[in-house]
């Protein structure tokens, strides 16, 4: 069974060796600071009551509150939870953003729930977690299937019980309640300034750099209107059915507007082929921007791509990354590929606190130059690993960096 608690521990592992890390430090690293966990009770319309399992995890603060989403999910599990705080520690670190790692997570359907009920259910997980959470304390934010409407519940609720105003305390808010501008392009936003950098580096022009996008929604369609504006030739784009193919390229806003329209590629003039049929589609770039675990070891050798980069969260399985490692195909990886996201969370964070909202340019302009700082010091990380060290990708120079800096802190405060 794949554990993804043990993967990201093993993850860990593989980093402390090549920052020479003695065992107690790797053993604090690993450890969760807290982990909440409860049954939360809603009455359902029909008057009847339910419970659901519901978690947060907080890994590690040493550089600042605990800051990640909450999921509301059936497939949510302690052991996924507690990995995804994880994971939020070395992706804030990696981008320099002022903050530790947490997630949250309730086990639930939540298409199975009314408006109402989901409400409910919004607000009996903040009374779980409220003790613990607070703007210089743990800072969640939407993640699968959460939104603007369900932060700004779980706001409301916390302002209750608290007795004052604290918009810092959830991120991903409606622009009402002190929601940046730029949040909800941001991740897919990010991620396109890394290919600018990207493109830079490889010395092509983008009218000849192909790219082949795996989901077009909120983060993949955004990344998608980006590069196509720019002027990058996108020859395939895939939903959960079908994937659309034009080797000369595709007019992919007309695309989006399609499927928008129609809720399916079908119809839309350009080869229309399954879902799965993408990973072997040529192109330079492959894009994973739907879910978890998209290539892995059944699918790896079909890829055609020489360059990937992770729009998703975790979409590469250890197994498929060491195989891609070995062949010398690129991994820029999630925690720094789509960081835009957070890094636009902790830019609303800060409005909050000094109560003055930006412009969309501003929020642009930080957002840029965020991305582009981890960029080039995870690329400079990797040249100076891959000199000494064997097998290096560039997922390992970003996790060294992330790495190092929680420890630091660890250290100066005295917690090493
Ligand atoms: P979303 O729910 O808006 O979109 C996901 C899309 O993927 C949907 O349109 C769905 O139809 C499609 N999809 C599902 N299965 C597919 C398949 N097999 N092939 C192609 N498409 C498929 O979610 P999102 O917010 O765009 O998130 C996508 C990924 O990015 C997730 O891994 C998420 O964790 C990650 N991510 C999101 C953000 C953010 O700010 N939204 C930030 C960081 C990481």
């Amino acid at each position: 069974m794949n554990n993804p608690l043990e993967n990201a521990r093993k993850q860990l592992r593989g980093i402390a060796d090549i920052l020479g890390l003695d065992a107690k430090t790797i053993k604090k690293l690993s450890q969760i600071d807290r982990f909440i966990q409860g049954e939360i009770e809603i009455k359902l319309d029909s008057g009847k009551k339910k419970k659901f399992q519901a978690f947060r995890s907080e890994h590690n603060n040493a550089r600042g509150p605990y800051k990640g989403g909450i999921r509301f999910h059936p497939g949510v599990s302690e052991d996924e939870v507690r990995a995804l705080s994880m994971w939020m520690t070395w992706k804030t670190s990696v981008v320099g953003i002022p903050y530790g790692g947490g997630k949250g997570g309730v086990i639930v359907e939540p298409s199975s729930l009314s408006e109402n009920e989901l409400e409910r259910l919004s607000r009996a997980y903040i009374r779980l977690i409220a003790e613990y959470i607070g703007s210089d304390k743990d800072i969640p934010a939407p993640d699968v299937n959460t939104n603007g409407r369900i932060m700004a519940w779980m706001l409301d609720e916390y302002e209750k019980i608290i007795g004052h105003k604290d918009p810092g305390a959830l991120t991903g808010k409606p622009l009402e309640l002190g929601g940046s501008k730029g949040r909800t392009e941001a991740t897919g936003l990010g991620g396109f300034y890394i290919l600018e950098a990207f493109a830079k580096k490889i010395k092509k022009p983008k009218k000849n750099i192909t790219l082949a996008i795996q989901g077009c929604g909120n983060v993949g369609s955004y990344f998608t209107k980006f590069a196509y504006k720019a002027g990058y030739k996108i020859v395939a784009i895939s939903d959960s059915r079908n994937t659309i193919y034009d080797s000369g390229g595709i007019d992919a806003e007309k695309a989006l507007a399609y499927k928008e329209k129609n809720r399916t590629f079908v119809g839309f003039s350009a080869k229309i082929m399954t879902s799965e049929e993408i990973i072997g589609v040529q192109a330079d770039i492959f894009v994973p921007a739907a879910l978890e675990n998209a290539i892995h070891e059944n699918n790896v050798g079909d890829l055609k791509c020489r360059y990937i980069l992770e729009m998703a969260n975790g979409p590469t399985t250890p197994e498929a990354e060491k195989i891609l490692t070995k062949k010398g195909i690129l991994i820029i990886p999630d925690v720094l590929a789509n960081a835009g996201g957070v890094a636009v969370s902790y830019f609303e964070w800060v409005q909050n606190l000094q109560n003055y909202y930006w412009e969309e340019k501003e929020v642009y302009a930080k957002l840029k130059k965020l991305m582009l700082d981890a960029y080039s010091s995870v690329e400079k990380k990797y040249a100076e690993l891959k000199r000494v060290h064997k097998g290096i990708n560039m997922r390992m120079a970003a996790y060294a960096i992330a790495v190092e800096r929680v420890r630091k802190a660890m250290e100066l405060r005295g917690e090493l």
